[in-house]
């Protein structure tokens, strides 16, 4: 009872005390962000060169791939992001960009042939940069039968992952959640916002997969094939940070 209401304590101090500075951080983002859709991003040479070593592109000098590289480059600055690209590296990766205007969602990773696509220029977002990047990343760990065998594991195991990395990018816990779609029983949120806080403060310990199992099945973000074997990789093999990263 003490270690949950620890848990509880810490995380509205947290809300209260500092979140504050990270919405005002977020509305200057969107402005950076809008303004780069009227000039074109002309990106440095280190960012065009490292990035080559990850994606094969035949369109790479379109304004679209320069866009995701802008994006991109955000997570080759981010100490979290940064070993994530690495990652991919080590392991030989490369990935395909594409733009499919008749994509029915906003971007999306297949894992038969390493291909990310795009709808189109405005669909190439922080938010699905990230996303598409951990399945990848996920492609490495799990394997591909993994992957389509345990699809509903695979993309909450991508919220949570977000869920934490937004924490350490505003060193606090989030006040939305990519883990939560709203639709769950009465009490799943709670239940989530403290697994995250868990995560986030204290690392996993046994907690970690048994939580991880129980809300990944409620969670109602994704009607696809769930899979109690699953093992979340992702997070365990780049959560916790160590405590200095933080
Ligand atoms: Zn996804």
């Amino acid at each position: 009872m003490k270690y949950i209401r620890l848990i509880i304590t810490s995380f509205v101090v947290c809300i209260f005390s500092s979140c504050q500075d990270v919405f005002d951080m977020h509305e200057g983002d969107e402005e950076i962000l809008e303004s780069a859709l009227y000039r074109p991003y002309d990106p440095p040479a280190y960012i065009k060169e490292y990035f080559s070593r990850i994606f094969d592109s035949s369109e790479s000098k379109t304004g679209e791939y320069y866009k995701f590289l802008e994006v991109a480059s955000f997570m080759y600055e981010d100490q979290l992001g940064h070993e994530l690209l690495e990652f991919l590296i080590e392991n030989g990766v490369i990935i395909t960009f594409k733009i499919d205007p008749y994509l029915s969602g906003m971007a999306m990773f297949d894992t038969s042939n390493w291909t990310i696509t795009f709808r189109d220029i405005a669909s190439i977002t922080q938010e699905s940069v990230e996303e598409e990047i951990l399945h990848a990343v996920q492609l490495v760990l799990c394997g591909a039968s993994t992957m389509s065998r345990s699809s509903k594991n695979i993309e909450f195991e991508v919220k949570v992952f977000r869920d934490l990395w937004e924490a350490v990018k505003m060193n606090c816990i989030p006040s939305s959640y990519f883990g939560i779609s709203g639709l769950e029983r009465e009490g799943y949120e709670d239940e989530y916002k403290i697994f995250i806080a868990c995560l986030y403060n204290w690392g996993w310990g046994d907690f970690f997969n048994d939580k991880f199992k129980e809300l990944s099945e409620e969670w109602k973000g994704e009607t696809l094939q769930y899979n109690k074997y699953f093992s979340p990789y992702l997070i365990s093999t780049f959560w916790p940070l160590k405590e200095s990263e933080i």
